[in-house]
């Protein structure tokens, strides 16, 4: 009989049970804690049986985007996954907060002996404090409720939660700096408003900064990715030019970089996080018809980024500067290897032999790529990306190949390539010039890494690029 476990177990009494209670509550906080810490409302549960924790679950629709993933919906899945069976007779769940009306459902689809709670919610309670489903007689299985353990630390956290989020929407992460506003408040034809995202699974609340201009109705939008050591302020003139044909244009500070927030460790910047935050970043604002800007001495990364999703890109634009060959390493000791041990002298030295070989290259210029690191403790990016870049992990290189294997034989949508301020390739032979771009850019893998800044072809770009990718947009829609 399935009920001789039971009433083989001794009768417990009320102190020990509230004890037991409170054990299992503490499980479920933890659980609700680590909600918070991915910037989801901190609830919490657990599944028990015979004393025994079965599963857990946090709140999480907005990492899942599952209107649906609520704590205790998680848990009773996760315990139906581990118990085999999508009944869970003889089972207590252990939630933080008063279930609402869903997961009230759901537990008594489960047959749920018991459900303990912590809070209540005066909102959307459905187990007594807006109604109470779990006392209705006329429904076939009872399933018995208690609320109020550990009810003030329960409720404490969300509280807390809301608090900081009202009074500051982007609290800083403690392994995290972020500079200070008035670094950037003189940045030559940069004068666009800022966006932040924080609220991304792999962001885990570092928030990143990305420019969005131009009509979210677009037919074409561009995404521009900024090369190392650089930031979006290296796309000021192009910008403007791809706006001008009624296209949107997003361009993104990587996480380290720009007004993006800056990890004090390392370690963080790894190449798959990086690519894991921008095709996140790029789910969430549902980006299509997209149009990548890459330049082309560092385009692995936004070339990685169709091989996930291809439906939502239409194309390509790798922007070469003539600079490139200035910044080839080989000539001495060079800006790149100062980045490991002295990250400022880096960036200046890469900044310096810029403007050395490029007279339009003004020194506000310099002043503005210099802006998001004010000092050694905000430039740890700047010393992993090269490491990162050599990285030739096994997981990396896999990675590399079906990039390589995409770039060859999968994409469908338009390339340009464009080298050099006076030197546009384009239209019929681009599409081949582009494979071999990606194939180089997967050999930089393994290689020093070099860097371009493609401010110059701004408005002469735009010119040939927006009718071009204007086509391919036409195309689509026909
Ligand atoms: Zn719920």
């Amino acid at each position: 009989m399935p009920d001789a476990a039971h009433s083989a177990e001794p009768a417990r009494q009320p102190d020990e049970i509230q004890a037991c209670d409170e054990g299992f509550m503490r499980v479920a906080l933890e659980q609700a804690h680590a909600a918070a810490r991915k910037g989801e409302v901190p609830v919490g549960a657990v599944v028990v049986r015979n004393g025994v924790v079965v599963a857990t679950g946090h709140n999480a629709p907005v990492g899942g985007h599952d209107p649906t993933a609520h704590a205790e919906m998680e848990a009773l899945r996760a315990a139906a996954r581990v118990l085999g069976n999508y009944r869970l007779e003889g089972c207590t769940l252990y939630v933080t907060l008063e279930p609402c009306t869903m997961c009230s459902g759901a537990m008594l689809h489960a047959r749920l002996d018991r459900v303990v709670f912590g809070a209540a919610d005066p909102k959307t309670g459905a187990a007594g404090s807006v109604l109470n489903v779990f006392s209705d007689a006329r429904l076939n299985h009872q399933t018995q409720v208690q609320g109020g353990v550990l009810a003030q630390d329960c409720g404490q956290l969300l509280q807390t939660f809301f608090q900081q989020r009202r009074g500051n929407p982007w609290p800083l992460r403690e392994d995290a700096l972020r500079t200070p506003e008035a670094r950037f408040k003189v940045l030559p034809d940069y004068a666009w408003r800022e966006h932040f995202i924080g609220d991304l699974p792999s962001l885990n609340g570092l928030r990143m900064h990305y420019l969005d201009e131009g009509p979210l109705d677009a037919p074409l939008t561009y995404l521009c990715l900024h090369p190392y050591p650089l930031w979006s302020y290296n796309w000021r003139k192009l910008i403007p030019a791809l706006l001008s044909s009624g296209a949107r244009v997003l361009a993104p500070d990587l996480v380290g970089f720009g007004k993006s927030d800056k990890p004090k460790k390392e370690h963080l910047h790894r190449f798959q996080w990086h690519r894991q935050v921008l095709l996140e970043w790029v789910e969430r604002l549902d980006l299509r018809r997209l149009v990548l800007v890459l330049p082309g001495s560092d385009a692995l990364l936004g070339l990685s980024l169709p091989v996930q999703a291809p439906k939502r890109y239409s194309g390509v634009l790798l922007v070469g500067g003539a600079d490139d060959a200035v910044l080839q390493p080989g000539d001495g000791p060079t800006w790149l290897d100062l980045m490991g041990k002295h990250p400022e002298k880096g960036l200046g030295e890469y900044l310096r032999t810029l403007r050395q070989t490029n007279r339009r290259f003004s020194e506000p210029a310099c002043a503005a790529y210099m802006a998001p690191f004010p000092d050694r403790g905000h430039c740890a990016a700047l010393r992993a990306f090269p490491s990162m870049h050599t990285e030739a992990s096994s997981e990396k290189l896999a990675l590399a190949e079906s990039v390589r294997d995409f770039w060859r034989r999968q994409w469908q949508g338009q390339s340009m390539v464009a080298c050099g301020p006076q030197d546009l390739l384009l239209a019929e032979a681009a599409l081949r010039v582009v494979q071999h771009a990606a194939d180089a850019g997967l050999e930089g893998l393994r290689g020093p890494l070099t860097g371009c800044v493609p401010e110059e072809p701004g408005a002469q770009l735009a010119e040939v690029a927006n009718p071009y990718f204007r086509s391919s947009a036409s195309d689509d829609a026909r």
